[in-house]
């Protein structure tokens, strides 16, 4: 099945916001095994849009479609898939329901407009939004099938997951299934090449490997005629890679996070956290706390950016700042100590560093960057030569902070056995 996207909106044209639906659509579908061959971007202007639709149904079987479903005047993509395929538009007396019962519940009024939102092609399904006013809509015509969607992506991101994703699996004849092994402390070309003979080999399973900031992922595709069948397929590859890289894997799950990864060992080895960070400015903490249940585990998160703060909040030693500098092992060392001591916390991971572009020096250049980690009083400190823009040094430096937690957890994990 091949499929195409189609995102609505003259700010994508103009720069204003960034293109993530696209992005979110594409990865979600070719883990459905659906191939995407077209990706394009038309403004809130219906005869661009009707010839877009013409060029798109002439090539492909499903064509997603995201914004323009608002109440505005300039939202007008779900009139434009009506008009090209010469279909009236009625009103869905369950999207009705919803949109009274959305303002009702918000105590506000709803303007005229707004029902324009319950009007969908005729023989169109609407897609319940629970997040929107705007459903989604599915059409099903002859030669092609349209998914219109919203484009806020807190609205498009939910409902594609829950509702399209069922909907598109269910228009396959068999079943794609896949697992997704995530390795940390491995480059991804010294990853590829520990599994060269499998790549090489890989029929049914196919395996990918995907390079992102700090972390390789390997994902390994079966296609069967059952979901039980196609993962029989799936498990001895996965336990093939687990045998090769070890506990350089953090899971086997595509929807564990790195960060979740570290809380759940948290929490099982019954451990708190405190995070004290300079250059990464509250990167770390805002990582673990966008997890659920970050409560169970977060005790504090300090941000010594200043030397003064680093004294003042977790105790380091001006001593230490005067002889080795704020960037030095020693100043990592003890703000893990001195934030671990300061919050009561089991586990401190603390990152100091030169983010740039300015303050660099010979001796300590532009990506120099120490990260701590305190496990119940052992601390173990790291250096960093990372190489990129501020952003990118940021990143990457909270990424290997959480890969330095993990390690000295699972180090604490297997002392106390
Ligand atoms: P609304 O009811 O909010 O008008 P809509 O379905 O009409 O929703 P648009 O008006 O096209 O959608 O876009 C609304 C907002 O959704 C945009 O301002 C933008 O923040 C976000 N958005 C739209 N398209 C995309 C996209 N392709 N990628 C990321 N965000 C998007
Ligand atoms: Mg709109």
């Amino acid at each position: 099945m091949n499929a195409e996207i189609i995102c609505v909106g003259t700010e994508l044209l103009l720069g204003n916001i960034v293109n993530t639906n696209a992005a979110f659509i594409s990865e979600r579908i070719s883990r459905l095994g659906i191939s995407c061959y077209n990706q394009c971007v038309v403004g809130d202007n219906m005869d661009r849009c009707l010839a877009q639709l013409k060029e798109s149904s002439s090539r492909s079987e499903i064509i997603i479609l995201s914004g323009g479903l608002g109440p505005t005047e300039d939202d007008m993509t779900k009139e434009a898939v009506a008009k090209f395929n010469r279909l009236p538009l009625v009103e869905d007396k369950k999207s009705r329901k919803a949109i009274e019962e959305y303002f009702a519940k918000r105590k506000m009024e709803p303007t005229a407009n707004n029902w324009k939102q319950a009007l969908v092609p005729k023989g169109a399904k609407a897609v319940p939004n629970a997040n929107g006013t705007a459903p989604g809509i599915i059409l099903e015509t002859k030669s092609c099938t349209y998914i219109l969607l919203p484009g806020p992506p807190f609205e498009l991101e939910p409902m594609f997951e829950k509702q399209i994703m069922p909907y598109l699996a269910s228009l396959q004849s068999g079943v794609l299934y896949s697992k997704t092994v995530k390795i940390v402390g491995v480059g991804e070309s010294r990853a590829e090449t520990m599994i060269m003979d499998m790549i090489d080999a890989q029929t049914n399973p196919t395996i990918a490997t995907y390079a992102k900031a700090g972390e390789v992922h390997i994902r390994v595709t079966s296609y069967a005629s059952d979901k039980k069948e196609a993962a029989k397929l799936v498990k001895p590859v996965v336990k093939e890679l687990q045998h090769r890289f070890g506990s350089s894997i953090y899971t086997t799950d595509e929807n564990v996070t790195l960060e979740r990864a570290v809380m759940d060992l948290l929490v099982s080895e019954s451990l708190s956290l405190c995070t004290v960070e300079s250059c990464t400015g509250g990167l770390i903490s805002s990582r673990i706390v966008s997890e659920s249940g970050a409560s169970d585990i977060l005790k504090c998160g300090f941000v010594t950016y200043s030397n003064e703060s680093k004294t003042e909040l977790v105790g380091v030693k001006k001593s230490t700042l005067d002889k080795y500098g704020a960037v030095s092992e020693q100043t990592a060392a003890e703000m893990a100590k001195g934030g671990a001591k300061a919050s009561k916390s089991d586990v401190c991971i603390s990152v100091t560093g030169i983010a740039g572009p300015g303050g660099g020096t010979k001796a300590k250049p532009v990506g120099l960057v120490y990260i701590g980690c305190c496990v119940r009083g052992k601390v173990t400190v790291k250096e960093f030569r990372f190489s990129g823009n501020r952003n990118k040094i940021r990143i990457l430096s909270a990424t290997n902070a959480l890969i330095l937690a993990r390690e000295c957890i699972l180090e604490y994990k297997n002392k106390i056995g």
